[in-house]
Parts: structure tokens; C-alpha cells; sequence
């Protein structure tokens, strides 16, 4: 180990918190509340040998309780950014649009369509600050350390996909997918906006990392079945498989910090603010800012 800047990692997540605990996947030391100007935030610390991470569920504690239009994405990054998270890894289960993708399959956006409609996009309410530069969009440290773990194990993921952020919460219309792939859409989902942009703007090294869940409207033929999720776009026998991918997230995002912790920070996502910082408009207290 080197002595490096310890970072801290942060974790968001689908609601399989309990689900990962119970089988093992990682351990829990505590959980509690934060206190946020949006609301409170309930965080779990959890451990896996001998890293440790906050989790959050995205969606709730349990099942999927908030659904990505109202999720508190302020709450959430500000949580984070609170007890002191560096750096934030992602997941999410998209849909495909693209069909050299295979259900379960694990993949890393590389940049982001904006669809969403009616959230909050930014901290910066009251001023014109948080004029970031969205490309190089997702921390290129942190996808370098996932990508190298999947290759030390003999596996390389597509890394160059395209996601839309839909508003939901209702699903896409096959001409809305027929136009999202026009525009060079891979994957379809509703939770990397606006919370990519909101980490960046607290100066926060941001990577989400997807497995596919099921094909977009059009995509692929699916009858309508009202009694099943997604309305049977989601094939009932994939539940299994899901499940294991999200395992292989968690795995990877371990093994992802464990190659990052031994080596030097390369991106520049802890100075996104500089400029304002410089110039004397925002003080060293990320609190004071907005
Ligand atoms: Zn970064």
C-alpha cells in the first residue's frame, strides 16, 4: 500500500441491500440516519474482508419502494458527500436497446442522453455555479479499476455504451426507443439523472455499472401480461440470473477498490469546483456553497 489520499467509497444501489447481507456478500457494521437539507438518509456501513463502504438503496430500504422518478437524489449525494464519501460507484438495472447485449450481462455506460423531465438537477438553485463540464461524464478512475478487475479474471465488459435517462414512471414507447437508438442510445433506465451531475458538482468521483435486466419496448416481441413486472418485458426465468449479476457487482466493485487503493488518483473530479475556488466565490466548506 502506498500513502496515498485515503479515499472514501460510496455505494448506491438497488433495494438488495438486505438480500446482499443475508447472503453473505457483504457484512454489516451499522446502519443509521443522516440529516440533510432534503430529508434524511438512512446509510448502511458494510464490509467486505477488510474494506469498508456506505451503502445506500436507492429505492428504499426494502423492495422497491421509491421508484426512480421520486427518488431524493439530492438527499442521497449530500448524505454521502456528509460522512465524509469520495468517490461513488452506481448500479443499475437498465433495459437494453441494443441486442448484442444479453440479459444479465454486466456493462459500463460511457456517457448519458438526459430525457428527464421534472427533478432536481442541481444544488446550485440560488446561483450560477456548478458550470461543469460533463465529458469525460463518469469518473475514468473508477471505470479503469472495474474494467481491469474483469480482466484480471480473463472477462472484458463493453465500456463504450450510451445510456438514456428516461423520466418515468411509466416505461418507453416503442417509437421513443425507435428515437433513443437514433441518437446512439445503448441502454435505457431512469436512475444515472441527476445523479451523476449532482455528485459532480459536490466534486465527486461518480461510476455506475449496469447489468441488463430485460430488452426495451420494440426491441424484441413480448406480449402483454398486466399480472407480471414490467408487463412481461421482463422474462419470468431471469430472476435467477439477475440476482447473480448483481452479486457480481457487488464482487467487482470490491475488488474494483481494492486495485484503486493501490494507486494514485488520476481524474479531476475532486476539482470540478476549482475555478469557483480560485476565484474566491466558494469557500473550502463544500456546506457554505449553496
Ligand atoms: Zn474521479
Amino acid at each position: 500500500m502506498g500513502c496515498f489520499m485515503k479515499e472514501v467509497y460510496g455505494v448506491i444501489g438497488g433495494s438488495e441491500a438486505y438480500n446482499l447481507l443475508r447472503d453473505g456478500v457483504f457484512s454489516l457494521d451499522r446502519k443509521f440516519d443522516v440529516k440533510t437539507p432534503f430529508g434524511d438518509v438512512r446509510l448502511f456501513k458494510v464490509r467486505k474482508g477488510n474494506i469498508s463502504i456506505f451503502f445506500l438503496s436507492r429505492h428504499g430500504e426494502k423492495r422497491y419502494s421509491v421508484i426512480p422518478s421520486f427518488v431524493n437524489y439530492r438527499a442521497n449525494i449530500y448524505a454521502l458527500k456528509e460522512v465524509g464519501v469520495t468517490r461513488i460507484f452506481a448500479w443499475s438495472g437498465p433495459g437494453a436497446m441494443n441486442l448484442n447485449l444479453k440479459i444479465g450481462e454486466i456493462v459500463l455506460p460511457m456517457d448519458l442522453i438526459d430525457e428527464t423531465k421534472r427533478r432536481d438537477y442541481t444544488f446550485f438553485e440560488k446561483g450560477g455555479l456548478g458550470f461543469i463540464r460533463s465529458n469525460p461524464l463518469f469518473c475514468e478512475d473508477l471505470r479503469s479499476g472495474v474494467e481491469e478487475f474483469f480482466s484480471k479474471r480473463g472477462e472484458k465488459i463493453r465500456g463504450n455504451l450510451v445510456y438514456v435517462c428516461t423520466e418515468g414512471p411509466r416505461l418507453e414507447t416503442a417509437a421513443e426507443i425507435k428515437k433513443f437508438k437514433l441518437f446512439g442510445g445503448d441502454l435505457v433506465g431512469m436512475t444515472l439523472s441527476p445523479e451523476v451531475f449532482l455528485a459532480r458538482e459536490l466534486e465527486m468521483c461518480y461510476c455506475p455499472i449496469c447489468y441488463i435486466t430485460n430488452y426495451a419496448e420494440g426491441v424484441v416481441k413480448r406480449d402483454y401480461s398486466p399480472s407480471l413486472l414490467f408487463g412481461g418485458m421482463l422474462e419470468k426465468n431471469k430472476f435467477k440470473l439477475l440476482r447473480e449479476s448483481v452479486k457480481s457487482i457487488v464482487d467487482a466493485i470490491f475488488g474494483a477498490i481494492e486495485i484503486l487503493n493501490k494507486r494514485e488518483r488520476i481524474c479531476f473530479c475532486h476539482r470540478n469546483m476549482e475555478r469557483y475556488r480560485l476565484n474566491g466565490i466558494i469557500g473550502e466548506d463544500w456546506h457554505t456553497w449553496f
